[in-house]
């Protein structure tokens, strides 16, 4: 696959065919290593959970009868891991849902899927969340995927923040867009990592994500997605100050609303 097809000194055509020809090959060769790399880390990730129930099931197996301790601890441990696994499925069956379906394009209610995502988030968690949505802002959108993207934010902002933290979920429109912001006053993203959270299983701290429940794939998710729905997601954020996800929609066009 290395090889590249040589541009002969012919007619224009030709030589415009051969570029042609090279760019599809190196398109080919970069979509292969990227499935390639995606295929190992997810092994690599799979081994995580599987060595650490491999390893609790012993502690039972050994400890459980005598040190009731102990198995509460493990009974517990496996009871997080299967969780995050599962959740690791889901967000790799997205992943590769994402690559076959086309998403929908409908005018969406993107305050009511905004308002029904924070109260379902409330309860799990003891930071503060304050919202301040416009009215009935609706954006064409595929709904779900809109619900997706507000899923991720949300849930990153709480498990990167502490209890005393604070989560400011904004949705506004001007003329030239609407913004979703998500801002929370947790641990932050150093400058050097903040380009590189969007790529799948990159995370900056990975026991941290770890504990959380984290997989990794999140912002990967929530980029494709957003891209799908003709926005773009952008982030400012400051190491022990908190971060904030934006994300830029197109308005509707003039006639739909
Ligand atoms: P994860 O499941 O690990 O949270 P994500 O793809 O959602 O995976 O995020 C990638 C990494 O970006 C996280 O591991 C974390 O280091 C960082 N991150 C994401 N959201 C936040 C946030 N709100 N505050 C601080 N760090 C964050």
């Amino acid at each position: 696959l290395k090889k590249r097809i040589p541009v002969p000194e012919a007619p224009r055509e030709l030589s415009e065919l051969s570029l042609t020809f090279n760019h599809l090959l190196h398109q080919l060769e970069e979509q292969f290593e990227r499935e390639k790399s995606f295929v190992s880390n997810v092994s690599h990730e799979l081994r995580t959970p599987l060595t650490a129930f491999k390893g609790h099931l012993k502690l039972i197996n050994r400890w459980g009868k005598s040190n009731p301790v102990v198995l509460e601890q493990s009974i517990q441990a496996l009871d997080e891991e299967s969780k995050r696994m599962e959740r690791m499925m889901i967000q790799m069956l997205t992943l590769a849902r994402n690559e076959h379906f086309e998403s929908k394009n409908e005018r969406v209610n993107l305050t009511v899927v905004i308002e029904r995502v924070v109260m379902q988030m409330q309860n799990d968690s003891n930071v503060e969340i304050i919202r301040n949505l416009g009215n009935n802002i609706f954006g064409m959108a595929d709904e779900e995927q809109f619900r997706q993207i507000a899923v991720i934010l949300i849930e990153n902002a709480i498990r990167y923040t502490d209890e005393h933290g604070k989560i400011t979920i904004v949705l506004e429109k001007d003329n030239e867009e609407i913004r979703f912001i998500v801002t929370d006053t947790g641990i932050g993203i150093p400058v050097q990592d903040q380009h590189k959270i969007f790529d799948r299983f990159y995370r900056v701290d990975k026991d941290r994500s770890r504990q959380t429940g984290g997989t990794g794939l999140g912002l990967s998710i929530a980029k494709e997605l957003v891209h799908n729905i003709g926005g773009t997601i952008t982030l400012v954020s400051k190491t022990g100050f908190g971060s904030t996800f934006t994300v830029h929609l197109p308005l509707i066009k003039s006639g739909y609303s």
